[in-house]
């Protein structure tokens, strides 16, 4: 067995084939009835979790947010191993539900919540992040309706930026969350209204590899938490510290250290046990969890050459991962690490192409790659998060892609 290099350890076997589950890549993509396919090991994600919690203190709570990946199964495996899915929109809080996670242990986070949104959140007695004065009024009217209040916490605008992070969702002026300036008048509001206010949610930005940025940014959101503790209205039960947790997706970029992370959690969450004695701390993580538990699969359909280029037009492409391509919010292109299965000896310069009219549909520029044959499985790694749900599927009117939990 030889481990894949740039990956999170995937193995291969003597014929060079990638193994999923201990299987080889051909058999399991033949079970799952052919390509272009996403699989997710289910073992891999079990692990991902395990390894997490033996390192967070018992008062640090994990939530999948499930928007990375929201294949109900995948959800459903999910469910049995963390304590709670935050869900964006009232799809994914239907699946979330369905896989059987307790209403109580479900939070929504997200811009733009329509009423009928926010009175099916009360209804099921999730809780809302509001993330804008105006989610106040149909909360309210849905929490006298039913005479139970609806659970609150407050997104929180943080007046800092996350550094060195992929995705900056906090800092500045943004459309998420209530600016801090203006959390005192909306924990005015909820308490008049009569909602129940629950904590704080404060989500700083995504695709983070430095744990001294994600440190800093958890420190800095706990002291601000720690300012408003003679405005609640309620003591405070929830605080959702946020996560973006990276990693890596080119040879440059070093894995993510969690342990740092952690033990700031413990010493976070030993003086919590102080100032908000009620409250637990809520860490959400997307791809952190699933990214590297991923393989997209697709065939080559046809190996040419161009001016001294070598392409292999595979029967999958920025369709089902747009990420891949580096269309997904990526301000400089840089390949994933892909492999050519079972082409483990003579390597060549050559770039993997979709089957898209457009120069965009590119998943691998210029790599050093196994020497490829017509109908060879190429598996691009990394691409368990922000796949299939994140991809312009429509275009070009293509064949849907497969997923498999394996
Ligand atoms: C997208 C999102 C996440 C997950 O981000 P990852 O980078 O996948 O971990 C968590 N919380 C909120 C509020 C989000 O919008």
């Amino acid at each position: 067995m030889t481990l894949v290099p740039g990956t999170d350890g995937w193995p291969t076997d003597q014929a060079g084939e990638l193994l999923v589950g201990g299987e080889p890549l051909s058999r399991v993509v033949a079970a799952v009835g052919g390509t272009p396919c996403y699989l997710y090991d289910r073992g891999r994600i079990s692990a991902r979790v395990a390894g997490l919690r033996a390192m967070l203190p018992r008062r640090v709570l994990l939530h999948y947010a499930m928007k990375a990946n929201p294949m109900p199964a995948l959800v459903g495996h999910m469910a049995g191993l963390v304590d709670g899915i935050d869900v964006a929109s009232a799809g994914e809080l239907r699946v979330a539900l369905d896989a059987g996670m307790a209403a109580a242990d479900i939070s929504f986070a997200g811009p733009g919540k329509s009423d009928a949104e926010l009175e099916q959140a009360q209804a099921a007695g999730i809780l809302v992040n509001i993330e804008s004065f105006r989610e106040i009024g149909p909360l309210a009217r849905a929490s006298e309706a039913d005479g139970r209040p609806a659970r609150v916490a407050v997104r929180v605008n943080l007046p800092f930026e996350l550094k060195a992070s992929g995705m900056k969702m906090s800092g500045g002026a943004r459309q998420f969350g209530i600016d801090a300036e203006q959390v005192p008048e909306a924990l005015r509001a909820i308490s008049a209204a009569g909602l129940r206010f629950e904590g704080f949610h404060m989500f700083a930005g995504s695709q983070n590899l430095r744990h001294a940025a994600i440190v800093e940014a958890q420190q800095r959101s706990y002291e601000l938490a720690l300012q408003w503790q003679d405005l609640l209205p309620a003591p405070l039960r929830s605080l959702n510290l946020g996560g973006g947790f990276g990693i890596p997706y080119a040879p440059g970029d070093l894995p993510l250290e969690p342990g740092p992370v952690a033990d700031n959690l413990a010493a976070l969450a030993a003086r919590m046990r102080g100032d908000f004695p009620d409250a637990h701390m809520v860490v959400e993580l997307g791809r952190y969890l699933v990214g590297e538990a991923g393989l997209y699969v697709c065939r080559v359909v046809d190996r040419k050459h161009s001016r001294g280029q070598v392409f292999l037009v595979v029967d999958g492409g920025m369709h089902h991962h747009l990420a891949a391509s580096g269309n997904f919010g990526q301000v400089i292109r840089r390949n994933y690490p892909l492999m050519v299965n079972g082409r483990p000896g003579a390597r060549e310069p050559a770039s993997v192409v979709g089957p898209l009219c457009t120069p965009l549909d590119l998943l691998g520029d210029r790599m050093e790659l196994g020497v490829a044959a017509e109908g060879d499985l190429v598996a691009v790694f990394q691409s368990g998060a922000y796949g299939r749900s994140a991809s312009p599927r429509g275009f070009l009117s293509h064949p849907e892609v497969r997923e498999a939990l394996v």
